[in-house]
This record gives structure tokens, C-alpha cells and sequence, in this order.
């Protein structure tokens, strides 16, 4: 039988057309027509101006942290329930990650250990962190609002870190449009692919020129190449850009899906006892559920990687919940406030198969195979 991948590549069919036209059209470099049309899709999309499209999700966090001003010496607090590249561009810029646990509602980063850091970092250091990453892990909304609130209190921009969010919605509002920036990643296992990209969406037409200019190694315009910063090379090429543009036009089939393939599995495996389906805390929330996830308590007498063992046998692929930051060894030596709710949910999580190209009979299959385990 057929592997079922935890997120395959989905293509839309029409792909071809804009890479073709590139080709006609001798569009084989780095930006191009695509790049423009893709970002005014996006734009279009989540309802917002300036969105610019880049490398990578990683590359867009990256240049977020350089908008904001982060150096050598400074503290920026990031959620510690999350996958590396969250936070793994602080360090580039030289500047020290403090992590923050999650709270157990959306998973994601806990507003009052987040006002609790802020302070004790304050105390620690003399200053303030420059800047919060929250992250809308899995596609569900972190709570924008109770951040918002502490980060306004204290004049700290927010970064979010949207890659996992594209068409999830907090409160009415696009994932990735609520802070300051967001990020967005369209890696070949995310809700739509460039087959390798990102994009960060800007406050402001000034701030999107200025992430442009530095993702072009910051030439500054004069006849000769002449620079008086660090520069990038983090643009997005005009044929993956012509993906993206085919992808596009699928994003809101691709968004219905997953939340439908998340309705079976929540109808199906939530009824079994020992079993919770991760679900929308409330109806501010409205995830695009890119990865359903499951708890499984330890009473059920099944771990989550003895069932990711025994899917694996079905030729099924899952995957253990993202393992904390504050877990790693390469951020030992981090700052952390917590209180256990991302390391207890990493232990007792799983995530399924999600991708929007599975047929409800495949979901079914996952769902008997979860069920004669988890007894
Ligand atoms: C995928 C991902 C990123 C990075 O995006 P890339 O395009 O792979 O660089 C960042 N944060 C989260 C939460 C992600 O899932």
C-alpha cells in the first residue's frame, strides 16, 4: 500500500503555466514578473499591502530581527514550544534567545510568563528584551491579543512567526498580519509550496523597500556597488516565485481540506477515551490546522512513539510533537520561564498524517490503525 506522508507536496495543476512563461519569457533568475505577481496574491490574500517574498521562512525571520534592530548583546523572547528556526536567527544576529513556555489552550506562548520574563529579564540585565516571537504553531492562532496587551505595555514589537499559519485566523485577522511582522514559510511540507521560499509581511511600504534592499546585499543606489551595511541574499527566484503564483490559486481548497481532514479525525478519534484532539480553544480562534495533533494519556497504556511506531509498520508516517527549545542542548545556556506545559505536551503528543492531498479513506485507515492501539 501507498506510504501516507504526514504532508506531501500538494500541486495544483496550474503551476506549470507561470514556470513555462518564465522560460518564454527568459525570467530564469533570481526575481522576476512571478516574484511580483506572487507577492500581490499574497497581499491580496491576507488582506495587507506589503508582503515581500524571500528564500525562506528561515530568511524572513531573519530580516524581521534585522528591521527591528537586533544586535550583538540584546534579548529577544521567543516561544520555546516550536521548531529551531524560530529562533535560530537571533543567534545569527548575535543576540541571546529567552524562551517562554506555552499555555495550554492554543499550546503556544503563555501571555503572563511572557509579562513575567519581560520583567525578570529587566531585572537581570538592566534592560528590556527587543523583541517577541510568538509562534501559531501547527496552524493554530497563538493568543494574539493577551500578547499584544504585554507587548504594548512594555513597547516590545511582536514578530510572528506565522510559517505553519497561512490562512488561520485569530479574531478575524489573518495569521502573520497581528504583530509588528510575520513570517511566512512555503517549505515542500507547508500548506502551500514554492518548493523552497518564505515571505515577511511589513508594517509599511518604507519597511518592505528596506527588507527588499537588504535581501539584495544591501546595494545602495549609486552607479558602482557601493554598500554601507550588511546585506542578504535572501530573495525569492522567479521560478519558484511561478510556483507559489500556481499554488495560489489553490490556497483556499488547500485551507478546507485540512479542516476537514481534522473534522474526521476529531469526530473519529475523539470519542476514544485516552485520546485528545487538539481543537480551536474558543471561536476567536480558527486554525487552518496545517497538522491535527493528539495527546494520548499515559493511562491508555500506549506512548506516542510506540504509536508512531506501530503506524510506521502500516506504512504510515507521524511525528513525535516539536521537542522544546529550552530541551535542546544547543540553547542550554538560555534563559527559560516556564512551568511545564510544553514539556508535558511534547511527551504526551502526536502529530497525524494532514496533508490535504489524503482521501477520507486514508484518514480512516490512520484512525482504525490509532484505535486497536489505544484501548
Ligand atoms: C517551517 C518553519 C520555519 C522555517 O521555514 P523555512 O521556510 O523552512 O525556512 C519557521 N518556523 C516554523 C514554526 C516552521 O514550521
Amino acid at each position: 500500500m501507498e506510504r501516507i506522508l504526514l504532508s506531501r507536496v500538494h500541486l495544483g495543476g496550474r503551476e506549470r503555466e507561470w514556470i513555462d512563461k518564465a522560460f518564454a519569457e527568459d525570467w530564469v533568475l533570481p526575481l522576476g514578473p512571478n516574484v511580483d505577481e506572487f507577492e500581490s496574491m499574497l497581499s491580496h490574500y491576507l488582506g495587507v499591502p506589503n508582503v515581500v517574498a524571500l528564500s525562506s521562512g528561515t530568511a524572513a525571520i531573519h530580516l524581521g530581527l534585522v528591521m527591528l534592530d537586533i544586535n550583538p548583546g540584546d534579548e529577544v523572547i521567543c516561544q520555546s514550544f516550536t521548531f529551531a528556526a524560530s529562533c535560530n536567527p537571533i543567534c545569527y544576529q548575535g543576540a541571546r534567545p529567552v524562551f517562554v513556555d506555552s499555555e495550554s489552550h492554543s499550546w503556544n506562548m503563555d501571555p503572563q510568563l511572557l509579562e513575567e520574563a519581560i520583567i525578570d529579564r529587566r531585572k537581570q540585565t538592566g534592560r528590556y528584551p527587543k523583541a517577541i516571537i510568538p509562534v501559531h504553531l501547527y496552524g493554530m492562532p497563538s493568543d494574539m491579543s493577551g500578547i499584544n496587551a504585554i507587548a504594548d505595555r512594555y513597547g516590545i514589537p511582536v514578530l510572528e512567526d506565522a510559517a505553519e499559519a497561512l490562512g488561520s485566523e485569530y479574531q478575524g485577522h489573518k495569521c502573520g498580519t497581528i504583530g509588528r511582522y510575520g513570517a511566512l514559510s512555503f517549505n515542500g511540507n507547508k500548506i502551500i509550496t514554492t518548493s523552497g521560499g518564505g515571505a515577511l509581511i511589513c508594517p509599511d511600504a518604507e519597511s518592505a523597500v528596506r527588507v527588499k534592499f537588504y535581501a539584495t546585499q544591501a546595494r545602495e543606489n549609486r552607479p558602482y556597488y557601493y554598500h554601507e551595511t550588511i546585506g542578504y541574499n535572501y530573495r525569492l527566484s522567479n521560478i519558484s516565485a511561478g510556483i507559489g503564483c500556481g499554488q495560489m490559486t489553490v490556497l483556499p481548497d488547500r485551507v478546507k481540506r485540512r479542516r476537514e481532514i481534522h473534522d474526521l479525525y476529531k469526530r473519529e478519534l475523539g470519542i476514544v477515551p485516552g485520546i485528545t484532539v487538539q481543537d480551536n480553544p474558543s471561536s476567536e480562534y480558527d486554525s487552518n490546522f496545517w497538522l491535527t495533533t493528539i495527546l494520548i494519556d499515559p493511562a491508555s497504556g500506549s506512548t506516542p512513539d510506540e504509536l508512531r511506531m506501530c503506524l510506521n509498520r502500516e506504512n504510515i508516517e507521524s511525528r513525535l510533537l516539536w521537542r522544546p527549545m529550552h530541551l535542546q542542548p544547543v540553547f542550554a545556556d538560555a534563559p527559560y520561564y516556564g512551568t511545564g506545559v510544553s514539556d508535558s505536551l511534547f511527551e504526551r503528543g502526536l502529530c497525524l498524517p494532514s496533508g490535504s492531498s489524503l482521501t477520507d479513506e486514508q484518514i480512516k485507515r490512520v484512525i482504525s490503525i490509532i484505535k486497536a492501539q489505544i484501548k
